[in-house]
């Protein structure tokens, strides 16, 4: 048994025939972006079972700091550039500042800052906000594993959301 192989098994868009499928337990998926396959990679449990693509969303407002502050122009081709991603629902630029709102269950923070590089913009790469970064990175990946994990099932592994 297959997956759809005209939807993408991450967003519900239209899968593209170009890019590879994944086999996973002997089912294969198909995906509409690089984007949605790696996000499928990281982490096949959650998608391959309760999370098909009629899934709700994970909404997560952040605020990524820049390098430097963008010119109008580019801020305003950076907004339509982070919109084009899978899962980003809003973007405001205000000075260095981006105030994103994305869904988790799409796009991590960590694609999103991987877009911005390689787009060539630089991210501020002061102690503190790197810091920062690694601390999404991380507890978006728990986050997502602690989908996959079964509700009830005892363990002495602290509750969701007592890791902040
Ligand atoms: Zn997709």
């Amino acid at each position: 048994m297959n997956s759809n192989p005209d939807i993408c098994h991450v967003c519900g868009m239209t899968a593209d025939p170009v890019v590879e499928n994944v086999e996973y337990h002997k089912m294969y998926f198909w995906f509409c972006s690089g984007q949605c396959r790696e996000r499928f990679v990281e982490n096949p449990a959650l998608y391959a079972s309760k999370y098909a693509p009629e899934q709700k969303e994970i909404l997560k407002k952040r605020t990524l700091h820049l390098a430097e502050p963008p010119d109008e122009e580019v801020a305003e081709l950076l907004t339509s550039y982070l919109m084009d991603l899978m899962g980003v629902k809003e973007v405001v630029v205000e000075r260095e500042q981006l105030h994103i709102t994305y869904n988790l269950l799409q796009v991590t923070e960590a694609q999103i800052e991987e877009a911005l590089t390689e787009a060539g913009l630089q991210l501020d790469d002061s102690w503190r906000e790197r810091l920062r970064r690694a601390w999404v990175h991380d507890t978006e990946e728990i986050e997502l594993k602690n989908l996959v994990a079964k509700p009830g099932s005892c363990c002495n592994k602290p509750p969701p959301g007592s890791l902040k």
